[in-house]
């Protein structure tokens, strides 16, 4: 009836039945035999040792201890009663307590008998401590484990635990499920990479992950399975790139132009820097063979990337094409706009800005233009690629803060034209090496890796809230010496209602400090229509107002060279890349910045590593490694919207090796045989169409 086993709807698999299956696709989205199989154990209970209580600490996972118990008793009254017991080995001493089942538990145990406990360590007192572990009597131990000694444990939910679908429930289920269909598993990785990699074949990897009899054998399936994972993400990504390199034609920027030249020789109002230099070219050499550019532009922010946008795209209206700038917010596209107007002083290119709010004549007259080709730059948010927005002949489109952008709208910019446009991501949030290679596999890579000459690297203090009059005395030293000062206060709630409510009392408190005529406030946050958060904006740009008060609706790409202090409120309550992000907005013009990071004084530890590192490093890339290592990759910006799934098994932070080998390896396929004509890799073809190889297929276009 179905295709393979692989295929078959796990309601039929023996334990799960038509109410299983309904809970375990609602509740974690198996649907399939092959969803199942795939559906890997986040951690391994390690039944191979036992731990001496002196050698344990907070920090170990899950772990076993044969002890002998001393005591035992039940204490407290009703909802605080509880079982403790006192239990030893020969290093020391450890409390056991139940909250539930008491009555049961009591049964089990039996002063001076030896048990194997099992659980998870705390300490209390300084005093070691395992609420609820599992307890077996020491001499039944071997018959009723069998010889599993890393016992899978996978993640379950409050629901599937009533259907009897916890860790252990899903085990059974997945030997039941491996048993039915690990036969019909099928090889991804050709042969020869096996051997080189020494991978084992994916059913055995696929059954020894969930089963391992051995820490050595578990290891094996795992780095055999993680470099399939991270294979068919980098085979997918490079294939659509071959795939968009033959089949796209790319426009051919041949001439380096009038206003190319006329912006170089008389406009532009500082020497770039050897960095900006090297993307320029680089994107020059793109645009000049034929193929569609798909380039990323990496730099921290400062970096000063708007010009090298600007510079690219008059190459393009030089070579008879037009080109657009797109935004991920308002102000940002404002901002640009602005920006872009005052370098071109002398209005020798026409240049447009279409956001969500310009007005309906506005939109008209560009539409008209666009069309007929009299406008050659337009600046915009996403609105830039809505339907009904036609250019007479698109050639080069900047997306700025690649972040926010997905796959799906870089496609659709393609399409925005019949020879698909240049397209050049710029991206401010530096992204670990490893993490770009899985985001914008299909991407080249430019770096500015330098910053202006003469910036003086920004200050950062961390300071507690008892330390806030400094903070106001020092506010006023900068703003005497004719300095602007922004404010950014986090979300923090989960209504908008009570975020204003925040920032209003941050700035009440802030003009009762700072107050009229001497000073002069300007106050910025999502809640403004984009027309008064433009004219707020525009004060501050102006030197109307010294103090900007906003929410993170500033975050990026803000550009205003007088601003050198930036305090952030709450700061602990911030990512670090957006942390990174907010300070980028001082530091821009000539003289010393500062950035000061209030904080409670109670911090998580993962919210003091966070203020540590942005206060020892200005450094993007350094700080996207370690936001790496602290949030995992799952939570780092953009994944969601990139298109890229979770991934399974693999782990960016601890895989990047395996990842670099598995990229070289699809490199080398490609190189070797473009058309995969080699039977070994024939399958690959295939893998790409199916979903049940485990791996998320997605949708790049
Ligand atoms: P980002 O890379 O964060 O987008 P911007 O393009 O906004 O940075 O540039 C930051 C600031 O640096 C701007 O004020 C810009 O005019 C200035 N700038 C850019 N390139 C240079 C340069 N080569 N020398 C001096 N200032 C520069
Ligand atoms: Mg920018």
């Amino acid at each position: 009836m179905f295709s393979s086993v692989l295929n078959t709807p796990i309601a039929y698999l023996k334990g799960v039945g038509p109410q299983r299956a309904e809970i375990l696709k609602k509740e974690i989205g198996l649907f399939t035999y092959g969803d199942l199989i795939t559906y890997y154990p986040f951690r391994y209970i390690d039944r191979t040792q036992y731990y001496k209580i002196r050698e344990i600490n907070q920090d170990l996972p899950y772990l076993q201890i044969l002890v002998r118990l001393k005591t035992f008793e039940i204490i407290g009254e009703k909802r605080t009663k509880r079982l403790v017991a006192q239990a030893i080995d020969d290093t020391g001493e450890i409390e056991l307590v139940w909250f539930q089942g008491i009555t049961w538990v009591q049964k089990y145990l039996e002063i001076n008998q030896a048990y194997v406990i099992f659980g998870k360590v705390t300490f209390f007192n300084g005093k070691a401590q395992m609420a609820h572990p599992e307890i077996e009597l020491y001499s039944n131990k071997t018959i009723s484990r069998g010889n599993l000694k890393l016992q899978p444990v996978y993640s379950s939910t409050e629901k599937l635990k009533q259907f009897n679908l916890d860790s252990k429930g899903i085990q059974k289920l997945m030997a039941n499920a491996l048993d039915s269909c690990v036969s019909e598993i099928e090889e991804i990785l050709p042969h020869h990479i096996q051997e080189k990699y020494k991978l084992i074949a994916r059913k055995k990897a696929i059954n020894n992950l969930h089963f391992p009899s051995s820490t050595q054998e578990l290891l094996i399936a795992q780095n055999t399975l993680k470099f399939e994972e991270l294979f068919l993400i980098q085979f997918r990504m490079l294939k659509s790139k071959l795939i968009r390199t033959q089949k796209f034609k790319g426009n051919i920027f041949e001439n380096v132009g009038e206003k190319f030249t006329y912006f170089y020789e008389n406009l532009l109002p500082f020497k770039l820097t050897n960095a900006q230099k090297r993307v320029i070219k680089e994107i020059r050499q793109d645009t000049q063979k034929g193929i569609q550019m798909n380039r990323l532009v990496q730099g921290d922010v400062g970096s000063g990337k708007t010009v090298v946008a600007l510079m690219t795209m008059l190459l393009a209206v030089d070579n008879g094409f037009q080109a657009c700038l797109m935004a991920p917010t308002e102000i940002l596209a404002t901002q640009h706009y602005h920006s872009l107007k005052g370098l071109l002083s002398d209005d020798f290119v026409s240049i447009a800005l279409l956001t969500g709010s310009s007005k309906k004549k506005d939109r008209k007259i560009i539409a008209d233009e666009l069309e007929n080709g009299k406008l050659s730059i337009l600046i915009g948010t996403h609105a830039l690629i809505e339907d009904p927005v036609k250019f007479k002949n698109l050639g080069f489109a900047v997306i700025d803060e690649q972040h926010r952008f997905g796959v799906e709208q870089r496609a659709k910019l393609w399409r925005k034209n019949i020879v698909p446009p240049h397209i050049l991501v710029m991206t401010a949030t530096p992204i670990p090496r490893t993490l770009a290679m899985t985001l914008y596999g299909d991407l080249d890579v430019s770096l500015i890796d330098e910053l202006p000459a003469g910036r003086k690297p920004i200050e950062t203090r961390h300071l507690y809230e008892n330390q806030r009059l400094r903070m106001f005395g020092f506010m006023k030293q900068e703003i005497a010496k004719g300095r602007q000062v922004y404010i950014v206060y986090p979300l923090i709630q989960e209504s908008a209602k009570l975020d204003l409510k925040n920032l209003m009392d941050g700035v009440d408190t802030m003009s009762r400090e700072f107050p009229l005529p001497d000073y002069r406030i300007s106050i910025v946050h999502g809640q403004l229509k984009a027309a008064e958060k433009e004219f707020e904006m525009q004060r501050f740009v102006k030197g109307e107002t010294q103090i900007m008060v906003a929410t993170t609706v500033i975050e990026v790409g803000v550009n205003v060279p007088n601003a050198s202090v930036m305090i952030i409120e709450n700061a602990e309550r911030f990512g670090l890349s957006q942390l990174h992000q907010l300070r980028g907005r001082v530091g821009r013009g000539a003289e010393q910045s500062y950035c000061i990071l209030m904080s409670g004084e109670k911090l998580s530890k993962d919210g003091r590593v966070r203020l540590d590192t942005m206060v020892k490093t200005n450094d993007g890339f350094e700080i996207a490694e370690i936001d790496l290592q602290l949030r995992g990759p799952g939570n780092i910006e953009g994944k969601q919207q990139s298109g890229l799934m979770e991934l399974k098994i693999a782990d960016l932070t601890v895989d990047q090796n395996i990842l670099a080998e598995a990229r070289k390896t699809v490199i080398q396929i490609f190189e070797e045989d473009p058309d995969l004509q080699n039977p070994e890799h024939s399958v690959l073809q295939k893998v790409l169409l199916k979903s049940e190889t485990g791996i998320m297929l997605n949708k790049i276009s």
